[in-house]
């Protein structure tokens, strides 16, 4: 990997991100092409540990024409998305549900909560 180009999703402006290696810097990269400094910190954390908020849906038990929205109520490390789809898969909540509900503490040792994203009674 010489260079790779990225769209920063930290803001609506979406600037194009240029990352190269760079052994001379502290992170170990060069960032380009940001307006700004949360755009380089987004770039070194997309190359060092990317994580992403996971959204889905879940069973309901006993109702079968409806699924319930879920997300993590932080962003987990990429790598442990289809870990902790595997668990969804297999899980199935009870009703009445609100949004915000905890659903599941610490989801495949994120350190991050499954949440309810919506209310259903
Ligand atoms: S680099 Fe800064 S200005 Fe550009 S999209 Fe990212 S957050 Fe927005």
């Amino acid at each position: 990997m010489d260079k790779i180009e990225k769209t920063c999703i930290i803001c609506p402006i979406g600037c194009n991100l240029i990352i190269e290696k760079d052994p001379e810097s502290k992170d170990g990269y060069r960032v380009s092409g940001n307006k700004c400094n949360r755009g380089l910190q987004y770039a070194i954390e997309e190359m060092i540990n990317p994580t992403r908020i996971l959204t889905s849906t879940v069973k309901i038990r006993g109702v079968s024409n409806k699924m319930l929205p879920v997300r993590t109520d932080r962003a987990i490390p990429k790598g442990k998305l289809f870990q902790v789809m595997d668990v969804l898969k297999e899980l199935e909540v009870e009703l009445p549900i609100k949004a915000g509900d905890l659903i599941i503490e610490n989801i495949s040792n994120t350190n991050a909560n499954l949440i309810a994203s919506k209310s259903i009674v």
